[in-house]
């Protein structure tokens, strides 16, 4: 009787585990289409910024800081790269750095995706196993022994 309760319960989370699955391929499939022609787009952060200069005597010593000025960086192997931005062209370069902001983040989603499906696969894969004990697996020595056993027997 509580065999077959977890018996039951076992199926149950099997089942959704399936269907969890399938909705998450839908996703997954989704979020790629999406990403096979990206538009134009700059692989950098657009960073304001706000700074003290170097003269001696200025606002800026005093809470006025000077700014804000754009810059696009990128780190990459531990290097940080900034590349100054003129005012005139950062609404322009905004959409191009967002675009990219975007296309990572679509990225990051789909490896969470994937992750959860082998994580569902491999608990799926868990309730497949048999376990060697109810195999009914015996050494031949043994096997021998009772055969000789039985035969001996009139
Ligand atoms: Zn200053």
């Amino acid at each position: 009787m509580i065999d077959n309760i977890e018996q039951a319960e076992k199926m149950r989370i099997l089942s959704e585990a399936r269907k969890r699955i399938v909705d998450l391929q839908k996703e997954k499939s989704r979020i790629e289409q999406n990403l096979l022609r990206p538009p134009p787009m700059v692989p950098y952060a657009l960073i304001e910024h706000y700074g003290e200069c170097g003269k001696k005597v200025c606002r800026c010593h005093h809470g006025q800081l000077h700014g804000p000025y754009w810059y696009l960086s990128q780190h990459r192997d531990g290097k940080t790269r900034n590349i100054y931005v003129p005012k005139e062209k950062v609404e322009k370069i905004q959409v191009l750095a967002d675009r990219y902001k975007q296309y990572e983040g679509k990225l990051t989603q789909l490896r969470a995706i994937q992750k959860e499906i082998m994580d569902l696969l491999k608990e799926i894969e868990k309730s497949a196993y048999v376990p060697p004990s109810k195999m009914n697996l015996k050494r031949p020595a043994e096997r021998k022994w009772k055969r000789k056993n039985k035969q001996g027997k009139p």
